[in-house]
């Protein structure tokens, strides 16, 4: 049994940390919101009421925040991680940010006695909710090997991809082809549907052939009842899609499609869609079309 504490339990954060509890580790949750940290209470766990708080004690601390500058807050800032948890300890950030942030913090990590691996994760909320995430894991060897058994409660394929940094770098591609195949699939939608085609059992045959994806097995039903509840939001995608063509820039590397589907969510996000499952890309599409959905939201 470990002492973890896990900080940010919003859509991924929360069923995490409830594995990790239930897994029968001592988990202290601490969400700004405080009331989301009910099923990791339901689940033996405990709601701290600070940072401060969920860190004391604790051997592990997991981080799932939105962005960049939330991470910097959460480990750096006042009242942060790095001011309140006992050194030595290991620091686990499963948020997905920039690539030279990490590389910052893991820097900052180190001179005050931490050890930070960055482990972005890919799966969606029903990846989180059933324990079945892909992570990629950048940081030392050894502090991953120390930080499986927490990997091993929440994640199916959990791969060390390399240094810090390497595993948000991995993150961005992952966001990369899935915003790529969301688009696709949305106008393949509203192309079926434009020929009055029983989109249904279309997408049934599609995902049986070259076609088929876990992106068009996750999110077929969203485009076919059109709720786009999250999720997966479009505003976490638009931040995302702006580190994959920020970093590719800076590679000195094309990316056409990344840079197309980076404004299609941008005009999203623009369109008052930047709460929505990012699988509400396909409104853009009917935007685009000149159609609106059945139920009229568009
Ligand atoms: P979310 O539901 O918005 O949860 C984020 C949590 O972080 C919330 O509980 C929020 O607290 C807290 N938070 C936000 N800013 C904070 C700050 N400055 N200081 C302290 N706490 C803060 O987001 P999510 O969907 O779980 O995503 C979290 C991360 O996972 C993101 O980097 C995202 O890109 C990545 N991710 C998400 C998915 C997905 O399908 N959702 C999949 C893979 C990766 P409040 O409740 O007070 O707002």
């Amino acid at each position: 049994m470990t002492n973890i504490a896990f900080i940010g339990l919003g859509i991924m954060g929360s069923p995490m940390a409830v594995h990790l509890a239930n897994a029968g580790h001592s988990v202290a949750g601490y969400n700004r919101t405080p009331d989301k940290a009910q099923p990791l209470v339901e689940a033996g766990g405990r709601a701290a009421d600070s940072i401060a708080d969920a860190v004391q004690g604790a051997d592990v601390v997991c981080v799932m925040v939105p962005d960049s500058p939330d991470v910097e807050t959460v480990l750096a800032g006042q009242g942060g991680v790095f001011g309140s948890a006992a050194p030595g300890a290991l620091v686990i950030d499963f948020s997905s940010i920039r690539p030279d942030v990490t590389a910052a913090l893991a820097e900052q990590a180190a001179a005050k006695g931490f050890r930070l691996l960055d482990a972005p994760v890919s799966g969606g909320e029903a990846g989180a909710r059933n324990a079945a995430l892909s992570i990629m894991v950048g940081g030392s060897a050894d502090d991953f090997e120390a930080a499986r058994e927490v990997f091993d409660v929440v994640g199916k394929t959990v791969v060390h991809v390399g240094p810090s940094g390497a595993g948000q770098t991995v993150k961005a591609a992952n966001q990369l082809i899935v915003a790529a195949n969301i688009q696709a699939l949305a106008e393949a939608v509203v192309f079926l549907e434009a020929y009055g085609v029983d989109t249904k059992a279309a997408l049934e045959v599609l995902g049986g052939g070259l076609a088929g994806s876990a992106v068009l097995n996750q999110k077929k039903e969203n485009m076919l009842t059109r709720s786009f509840q999250p999720g997966f939001r479009i505003e976490l995608h638009h931040k995302d899609l702006g580190i994959v063509t920020a970093a590719a820039r800076e590679a000195g590397v094309v990316a056409p499609l990344g840079a197309l589907v980076a404004q299609l969510m941008a005009s999203a996000r623009a369109n008052g869609d930047g709460g929505l499952d990012h699988s509400g890309l396909l409104r853009g599409v009917e935007r685009l079309s000149g159609r609106t959905s059945e139920n009229g939201e568009n």
